[in-house]
């Protein structure tokens, strides 16, 4: 991660929503037209740069699809995987790497890869989403600093949830769905 800001820069309109971010020169240009990576307690963090609305595409993750094994083969300091399937990750990039995590997201995923506004967002909000809604590795752990009241110090895969938290989420549609399928094999009810 980078350590201090510098002054934020506009993406060119011509930009595609994603770019390779590690040995990116500037990691503060502004992505996606409604965004921008800025200092944030938690390191740096991607923020709103206009209003969203409830349930609004926030951004739309992307990126190469990796095996469990490339992603290890790449390394935790190249690779940003986003859990898509049973040992299948999509690389994320920027700027959408920089949302953070929170025990209270304004945002969530639909649709496997879209980050979609929970609540109105205003500009300058800090966007965070629920990492446990996309991630069921059986061993993955991540100490959370977020500072909410209602932060879980150790967030994990998503069975570590709480059962009402698993239900709020997934009749919410923000479940990925290799999540919603392996709990449908292991005959948890159907939620459509
Ligand atoms: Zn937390």
């Amino acid at each position: 991660m980078y350590e201090s800001p510098s002054p934020l820069l506009p993406l060119p309109q011509d930009q595609p929503g994603f770019l390779e971010c590690h040995g990116h020169p500037d990691p503060l240009l502004i992505g996606d037209g409604g965004l921008f990576v800025a200092s944030s307690p938690l390191g740096l963090g991607l923020f709103a740069a206009r209003s969203f609305a409830e349930g609004e595409t926030i951004l739309v993750f992307n990126g190469a699809l990796l095996t469990l094994e490339q992603v290890i083969a790449k390394g935790d300091d190249q690779a940003n995987p986003l859990q898509v399937d049973d040992q299948l990750y999509l690389d994320i990039g920027y700027p959408a790497v920089y949302a953070n995590h929170s025990c209270r997201p304004n945002t969530g995923i639909r649709d496997d890869v879209r980050l979609v506004a929970l609540e109105p967002i205003s500009p300058g909000q800090e966007i965070f989403w629920d990492y446990s809604t996309s991630m069921w590795e059986d061993y993955w752990v991540m100490d959370c600093q977020c500072g909410e009241p209602c932060c879980r110090r150790q967030i994990g895969d998503f069975p570590s949830l709480p059962t009402w938290q698993q239900w709020e989420y997934l009749s919410r549609g923000l479940v990925l769905q290799f999540i919603r399928r392996r709990l449908e094999e292991r005959g948890a009810p159907d939620l459509d």
